[in-house]
């Protein structure tokens, strides 16, 4: 087991970050009975949200709830909790499948009693991802809860959750962790794994995690395994290698056109919680360096063009990865790897909600277009056609020109990653 999940806070007083220790403290103040039934943890990666959704959880089922330190960490209830084994708490990862049959099955699930607890504590993570659907669906749960349910749902980027959501939940703001509670947490690790390691050493290791308690903790952990007395050369090393090391993988994966190869790295560093833009600035620069050996090579500055394009569109993507996979897959070339294809992503809602996404990815391609565009709206998503509705006779033409309807086809392909056909009819202004 990792040192993150073995040394993850079981209780109140093992969370490092301060404000969060303090904000979980007052939920305490009151009888669970009138304590909220639905959490919104907002934060960055790594600042300790779902081991917070956990003590949430043992805060309700706790069988020896102290009301000054909250749930003790031993009984029944909080042991298999920490062990991701409680029957009455399910975890949902909306990144994963972006939540359509989970949120479906919590919906038909919902009614059923707790097995052993007093509650059943949902968690979702990474809810920002589910799809308009499933939104939809978790909406209409939390407007009508049954008394046993309770919700903690937990975001990196709580600006894409809908406002509906939001004010049904009581938020919690995670900051990224400062040094000190960076350092502390170390400290313990360090002590507990008997790990000889020096003060400038950590110091550097702190300030590699950039706030991320878990990207400190892995850290810590790929460290442990050096023999003798750990310095802050030791730390600079490692820290170098494993970045350099997966980026090497990247870009040799690009030159060898392996597609299934990058797209697997890079899923690799979502899981991670890797960012994404950081990442491609690395990518870019190190390109940068072998076009100043190799001026010649067609290739690197293809690659360059390519990836540059993906970081402009890094900005308007609804979901960060994508811009990115699209730009290996294009660079690799698509007969290489046949994509497959999904269908069912685009709604009509999603599509109306991102108009202007639309709109501002078009903007680089054609003005005129994305003119016209903004005086017409999407109509209808349906059979993999979109439909699109324009007031004015010339705007109908000049979306209907073929040209238009490619540059449209693979807009949407971009930001939704799904293949459509355009459709464009005239409405009545
Ligand atoms: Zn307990």
């Amino acid at each position: 087991m990792s040192f993150y999940r073995i040394y993850r806070p079981q209780i109140i007083s093992e969370i490092d970050n301060v404000s969060v220790r303090e904000q979980l403290l007052t939920l305490l103040h009151k009888d669970k009975s009138d304590l909220p039934h639905a959490y919104l943890f907002s934060g960055p990666k790594g600042t300790g949200k779902t081991t917070a959704a956990r003590i949430v959880a043992k805060i309700f089922n706790c069988t020896k709830l102290s009301k000054r330190e909250g749930p003790c960490g031993k009984c029944e209830q909080c042991v298999s909790i920490a062990k991701g084994t409680n029957m009455d708490m399910l975890e949902i990862d909306a990144a994963s499948n972006r939540g359509i049959d989970d949120i479906r099955t919590l919906r038909e699930q919902i009614g059923l009693t707790p097995v052993s607890g007093d509650y059943k504590i949902y968690i979702i993570d990474e809810v920002h991802m589910l799809t308009m659907e499933a939104f939809n669906a978790l909406l209409k749960t939390l407007e009508e809860p049954p008394p046993h349910a309770v919700f903690v749902l937990a975001t990196t980027d709580a600006g894409k959750v809908p406002v509906t959501i939001k004010s049904r939940c009581m938020r919690l703001t995670f900051s990224a962790a400062g040094k000190d509670e960076l350092t502390s947490a170390l400290v313990r690790i360090v002590k507990k794994e008997k790990i000889v390691i020096d003060k400038e050493a950590l110091g550097l290791l702190v300030q590699a995690a950039d706030g991320s308690f878990r990207d400190a903790t892995k850290l810590l952990e790929q460290l442990s395994f050096h023999r003798g007395k750990i310095s802050e050369d030791t730390v600079r090393k490692t820290l170098v290698l494993s970045e350099e090391k997966i980026l090497n993988q990247f870009i040799d994966a690009l030159m060898q056109k392996d597609v299934k190869r990058g797209l697997s790295i890079i899923g690799q560093l979502v899981v991670n919680g890797h960012d994404m833009k950081q990442f491609l600035i690395d990518i870019l620069q190190k390109l940068e360096t072998q076009l100043l050996n190799d001026l010649e090579s067609e290739e690197i500055r293809e690659a360059i063009k390519r990836f540059t394009q993906a970081y402009a569109e890094l900005r308007i993507s609804p979901i960060p990865q994508l811009p990115l996979e699209l730009a290996v897959i294009e660079f690799c070339g698509e007969q290489t790897y046949a994509t497959p294809s999904q269908t069912g992503l685009l709604t009509t809602e999603k599509l109306t909600e991102h108009w202007t996404d639309v709109i501002a990815s078009l903007k680089s391609y054609n003005h005129s277009v994305a003119g016209v565009l903004r005086s017409s709206r999407p109509k209808e998503v349906k059979n993999g056609i979109v439909t699109i509705e324009a007031f004015y006779k010339f705007h109908l033409d000049k979306l209907s020109e073929p040209k238009t309807k490619e540059v449209l086809v693979a807009t949407f392909k971009k930001l939704f990653g799904e293949k459509t056909k355009v459709e464009v009819v005239l409405g009545r202004n």
